[in-house]
């Protein structure tokens, strides 16, 4: 049985990088939702045409859209040993639909929810800077903020980064709460559901999420070893 994974969390979590290192290890696809409607688009299928002329419009891209995508990258044959959902379902109408497409020997879908506080995540951007000369994005998290903080490569001076305004970050975490509660009510109730403590270092977050992963995996049959799947 296949490997199918779903991933939970607010932005700024760490989730995006948690999915693509797990998806490596594993032998995994990753699949993000914001990949593939790009991918689409690109492609010049009939598909992609309908999301560009959405996203032309300045318009969020509709659940009959987003699912007819879903479901032609989920068919593609590299999918056959399993997949990591980054991004999607976004809504419970999604996540239902995915249940369907989910049946016959496609094998159980494993989520889990990366948590991390809201004011943790608002903590980290407001520590994040970027060097004034060359770019580089470091974390001032815990230093004295009265210093000036020098870039580690260049010597450049660190700045607060300009689009880490705090309202826009509490604006994500509105929707995503707003969006994304439901679906983690949709699924909570699950014994394939696991909720993990995101705001761990990555590498245990990292541990916790295999930790995660095997013991559902374990529980449902289905062999979860890293490394290339056939
Ligand atoms: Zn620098």
């Amino acid at each position: 049985m296949a490997l199918n994974l779903i991933m939970l969390g607010p932005p700024g979590a760490g989730k995006g990088t948690q999915a693509e290192r797990f998806a490596r290890e594993y032998g995994l696809p990753k699949i993000s939702t914001g990949d593939i409607l790009r991918e689409a688009v690109h492609s010049g299928s009939e598909l992609g045409a309908a999301v560009k002329e959405v996203m032309d419009r300045g318009e969020l891209v509709n659940d009959g859209l987003i699912t007819g995508i879903v479901e032609e990258r989920l068919n593609r044959s590299d999918v056959k040993p399993g997949f990591v959902l980054d991004g999607f379902p976004r809504t419970v109408p999604q996540a239902a639909w995915l249940d369907t497409l989910m049946g016959g020997d496609r094998g159980p879908l494993i989520v889990v929810e990366m948590r991390v506080p809201d004011e943790e995540l608002v903590r980290r951007v407001q520590a994040r800077r970027v060097c004034r000369v060359c770019g580089t994005n470091v974390s001032a998290f815990g230093t004295d903020p009265t210093r000036v903080l020098r870039c580690q490569k260049c010597g450049g001076e660190l700045m607060v980064r300009s689009d880490d305004n705090v309202e826009i970050v509490r604006g994500r975490l509105r929707v995503y709460w707003r969006d994304t509660r439901p679906v983690i009510d949709f699924y909570s109730g699950r014994p394939t559901y696991r909720v993990l403590d995101g705001s761990q270092p990555p590498e245990d977050v990292r541990r916790a999420l295999i930790d995660a992963v095997q013991e559902v995996a374990a529980a449902a049959g289905v062999v979860a070893q890293p490394g290339a799947r056939a």
